[in-house]
C-alpha cells in the first residue's frame, strides 16, 4: 500500500465521519435499554436473558438482511461448564449451551472483515439482590454491532462482512474460543477481526484500540486526521480479539477502556452510556471498515 493512497483515505475519514446519522443515538439507547432489562439477569450463560438476547440478535440480523454463515441457521451452539459452590465443600457442575449468533453480508471478494461484540454478561448475586446490567459491558458494544450491520447493508464491499454476537465471553472467552476453533474459512482470507468491547464511556474523547497489525499505518494516519477522537493504542485486555490474537489473525479490539468501580458491578446501567460518544464511535468505525475494505494487502 503507499503513504498517497493512505493520504486520501485518510483526507476522506475527516469527511465521513458524520454520516453517521444522528437517529443512530436512538437506535442505540432502544438497543441497549432492550438488553439490560432487569429480568434478562445480566444476560449471564444459561439465563433466560441469555437466550432471549440470543434470538432477538437474529431476528434483528434476518430483518437488516444478513444471511446464515451456512444453511439457514444464524446460531453456532457450544458448550461450556458452570461450577458454583453450594457451601464451602459442595461444588456443583452443570453444563450449559449459550451459541454464537452469525450473521453475513457478502462482498465481492473472497477476503472476509469480522464485526464483533459479546452479548452475555454476569450472573446476579441473588442473596444480596443484586443485578449486573452490563449496559457498557458489552450491550453497547452489541449495539454499535448491530448499527454497522444495518450500515452496511446498503453498502457494497470487497470483503464479505460477518457480523458476530459472542456468547460467553465473560467465562472466558468461549463462544469466541469455539469460533476460532471451528473457524469456518481459511484464516489466510480474514483481512481484519473488530473487536467491540465497552464503547458506552468515552473519556476525553479517547478511543482505545489494541494492536491493529497489519494495519498500524493506517491507523497512525487517521490518528492525525481525526480531530473528533483521540484515538490511543493500547493493551485492551482479554476480550474476544485474543484468541484471533493467538492464531495470528489480524484483529484490533476497540473500547472507551475499563471503566473501574463501574464495570462487572450493579453501577454500569444504561442511565451512564454517552450517546454523543458512541455516534462518534459509529462514524469512525463505519469509515475504519471501509478504508480496511479499500486497502489491498
Ligand atoms: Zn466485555
Amino acid at each position: 500500500m503507499t503513504n498517497i493512497i493512505i493520504k486520501t483515505l485518510a483526507g476522506l475519514f475527516t469527511f465521513f465521519l458524520f454520516a453517521f446519522p444522528a437517529e443512530a443515538q436512538t437506535d442505540l439507547k432502544r438497543d441497549i435499554l432492550f438488553m439490560c432489562q432487569k429480568e434478562f439477569d445480566g444476560r449471564h450463560p444459561g439465563s433466560k436473558g441469555d437466550s432471549i438476547v440470543q434470538n432477538w440478535v437474529e431476528e434483528r440480523f434476518k430483518s437488516i438482511g444478513l444471511t446464515p454463515l451456512s444453511g439457514n441457521s444464524y446460531r453456532q451452539p457450544f458448550e461450556v461448564t458452570d461450577s458454583y459452590y453450594f457451601d464451602a465443600t459442595l461444588r456443583f457442575e452443570q453444563k450449559l449451551k449459550p451459541a454464537n449468533i452469525i450473521g453475513v453480508k457478502k462482498g465481492d471478494s473472497d477476503s472476509f472483515i469480522l464485526v464483533v461484540a459479546h452479548y452475555d454478561h454476569l450472573k446476579p448475586n441473588k442473596e444480596a439482590g443484586l443485578i449486573y446490567p452490563g449496559a457498557n459491558d458489552n450491550a453497547s458494544g452489541v449495539a454499535m454491532m448491530l448499527r454497522l450491520a444495518g450500515n452496511f447493508s446498503a453498502i457494497q464491499t470487497s470483503s464479505t462482512l460477518i457480523f458476530i454476537a459472542f456468547g460467553a465471553e465473560e467465562m472466558g472467552c468461549k463462544g469466541s474460543e469455539y469460533f476460532v476453533e471451528n473457524l469456518p474459512m481459511d484464516k489466510d482470507k480474514i483481512k481484519m477481526v473488530v473487536n467491540l468491547d465497552m464503547l458506552g464511556n468515552l473519556k476525553n474523547n479517547t478511543l482505545y484500540y489494541s494492536d491493529p497489525r497489519p494495519f498500524n499505518n493506517l491507523f497512525a494516519e487517521i490518528k492525525m486526521n481525526c480531530p473528533e477522537l483521540k484515538l490511543e493504542e493500547y493493551d485492551c485486555g482479554r476480550s474476544d480479539h485474543f484468541y484471533f490474537w493467538e492464531n495470528n489473525i489480524p484483529n484490533t479490539s476497540i473500547s472507551t477502556g475499563f471503566d473501574s468501580g463501574i464495570i462487572h458491578t450493579p453501577m454500569d446501567r444504561e442511565e451512564r452510556i454517552d450517546y454523543e460518544g458512541m455516534e462518534k464511535i459509529g462514524s469512525f468505525l463505519k469509515r475504519l471498515i471501509i478504508m480496511i475494505d479499500d486497502i489491498k494487502v
